[in-house]
C-alpha cells in the first residue's frame, strides 16, 4: 500500500461530497463520480442537528453554514427558532438547538469546499461497475446504492408499510401549521413556505409519481379540511423502508450514508447519520490501516442500528389507530419526566454516542465541541487535569495513562 491511498467516492450527495472533503483534508488523492449533470432540487432534509453542525464547525465550516441558513430563513412562513426536534410528533426534546439548512444549500456549500481542496467532481458518471482503478471505492450512492449491490453487501431489514410526501406547494384554504395527527394519518406544514408533509398509514405508494391531483387528495384526506393544490413546486414520496447492511466494508469497497441504511425520516435523522459516517470514515481510510478502517464498521454500524430501531417505534407511535394514540399519548407523558426527556433527545439528537476506545475514562470516546480540527489533525486537550487525546474526527481517544 502506498503512504495514501488513492479514493474513489460513487456519489456527490451530502455524504459523499463531505467524505472527499475529508479525504482531501488529509492528502488522499480523491475521485467523486456522480451520474447526474446537476442537483435536483427535490425537497429532503431541511435542517441538520446541533451535533452536526458542532462536527462541520470544527472543520470551520461553521461561516458558510450560518451564511446559507441565515439567507435560508429569510424565505420561511414562520422561523422554529431554538427547536431541539421532535421524537413521533412530539416537541418536547431539549438539548441542542437544530440549524435551519436545506439539504441543497448544505451540499452547495460542501461542493465549494471539496472545489477549493481540489477533489476531482465528475458529474454525469455512473458507475455500472466497480472496477475503477482506485485502492478503495466508497459507495455513498444513496438508499439504492450501486456500490452495495455490485459489492455483494447484505441489506437485510422490514419492508415499507406507509406512504409519505414530501412537497412544495401553492395552496387555496386553512392549513394549520406544525405537525398535526388525524384520525387518517399526520400532515404538517411548514417552516419552509408552502412545505407540506403527509403521511398515510395503508401500504407503501403504487407509484413513485406524485400529481398536483394525487397530492391534493391526500392532503384533504389526511387532513379532512377543504384544500386546494393550485401548484407544486417540487413533491417527492417517501416510506419506512428499514434496512442496514451488515458490515460497510468488504475488502476495499466501503458504505456511506444511505447506501449503509435506510429508514423512514422520522426525527430528521438520515442526513445526520450518514455525514457523521464520512467525518468517521475519512481520517481512518486515509492512514490504509486496514485495522483502523474496521473500526468504521465497528463504531457506526451500532449507531445507525439505534436510529432504525427508533424510526420504526416512531411509525408504530404515530399510526392513527386507537390502541397506537392510546400509546403514543402515554409515551407523551413520560416525555414529561426529566430522565425520559433527556434520554430520547440525546438518543435522537446522537449526543450520547460514545464509541468504545479500549480507554475506562468516561470521557473516553466522546465528542468535544469548540475544538478547531480545520487541519483534519487530532490534538491533545486537558480534561480534569489529565492529558486527553483527541482524534481527528474530535472524538477523545484517549485520557490519562
Ligand atoms: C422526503 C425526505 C425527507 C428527509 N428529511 C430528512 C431530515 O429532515 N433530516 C435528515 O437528517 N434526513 C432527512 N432525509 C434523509 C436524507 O435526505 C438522506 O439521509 C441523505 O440524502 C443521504 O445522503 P447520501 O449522500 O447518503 O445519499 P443521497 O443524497 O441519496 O446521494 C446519493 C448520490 O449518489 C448518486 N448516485 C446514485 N447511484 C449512482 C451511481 N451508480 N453512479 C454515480 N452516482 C450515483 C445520486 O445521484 C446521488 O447524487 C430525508 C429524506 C427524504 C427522502
Amino acid at each position: 500500500m502506498k503512504a495514501s491511498p488513492d479514493v474513489t467516492v460513487v456519489g456527490a450527495g451530502p455524504v459523499g461530497l463531505l467524505l472527499a472533503c475529508e479525504l482531501a483534508l488529509q492528502g488522499v488523492r480523491t475521485t467523486v463520480l456522480e451520474r447526474l449533470t446537476e442537483r435536483p432540487d427535490t425537497i429532503k432534509a431541511q435542517m441538520i442537528s446541533g451535533r452536526t453542525y458542532q462536527m462541520l464547525a470544527m472543520r470551520g465550516l461553521g461561516p458558510a453554514i450560518d451564511a446559507a441558513s441565515e439567507q435560508e430563513s429569510a424565505g420561511l412562513s414562520w422561523r422554529p427558532t431554538g427547536s431541539t426536534g421532535h421524537f413521533a410528533g412530539l416537541f418536547k426534546l431539549d438539548g441542542l438547538p437544530l440549524v435551519m439548512l436545506s439539504q441543497q444549500a448544505l451540499e452547495r456549500v460542501l461542493e465549494s469546499r471539496a472545489a477549493e481542496l481540489g477533489v476531482e467532481i465528475r458529474r454525469g458518471v455512473e458507475v455500472v461497475d466497480l472496477d475503477l482503478g482506485a485502492d478503495f471505492v466508497v459507495g455513498c450512492d444513496g438508499g439504492r446504492s450501486t456500490v452495495r449491490a455490485l459489492g455483494g453487501f447484505e441489506f437485510t431489514g422490514t419492508d415499507p408499510t406507509l406512504t409519505g410526501y414530501q412537497a412544495v406547494v401553492d395552496l387555496d384554504g386553512d392549513l394549520p401549521f406544525g405537525w398535526h395527527r388525524t384520525p387518517a394519518g399526520v400532515h404538517a406544514f411548514g417552516p419552509l413556505k408552502g412545505r407540506v408533509m403527509l403521511i398515510e398509514y395503508d401500504g407503501p405508494p403504487a407509484t413513485r409519481d406524485v400529481t398536483r391531483e394525487s397530492l391534493e387528495t391526500a392532503l384533504r384526506r389526511v387532513s379532512g379540511r377543504d384544500v386546494r393544490i393550485t401548484h407544486v413546486h417540487t413533491a417527492t414520496t417517501w416510506t419506512d423502508n428499514t434496512r442496514q447492511a451488515y458490515t460497510y466494508r468488504r475488502g476495499d469497497v466501503l458504505l456511506a450514508g444511505d447506501a449503509a441504511h435506510v429508514h423512514s425520516p422520522f426525527g430528521g435523522q438520515g442526513l445526520n447519520l450518514g455525514l457523521q459516517d464520512a467525518l468517521n470514515l475519512g481520517w481512518k481510510l486515509a492512514t490504509g490501516d486496514s485495522a483502523l478502517i474496521d473500526t468504521y464498521t465497528s463504531e457506526r454500524h451500532p449507531v445507525a442500528d439505534r436510529v432504525l430501531r427508533n424510526t420504526m417505534a416512531q411509525v408504530a407511535l404515530t399510526r392513527p389507530d386507537p390502541q397506537s394514540r392510546k400509546l403514543h399519548a402515554l409515551v407523551s407523558d413520560l416525555l414529561d419526566l426529566p430522565e425520559a426527556k433527556a434520554r430520547i433527545s440525546a438518543m435522537i439528537q446522537g449526543t450520547d454516542i460514545r464509541y468504545e476506545t479500549g480507554c475506562s475514562h468516561p470521557l473516553a470516546g466522546k465528542f468535544v465541541p469548540g475544538l478547531d480540527l480545520s487541519d483534519g489533525k487530532g490534538t491533545s486537550i486537558v480534561v480534569g487535569g489529565e492529558e486527553a487525546l483527541v482524534r481527528p474526527d474530535g472524538y477523545i481517544s484517549h485520557i490519562g495513562e
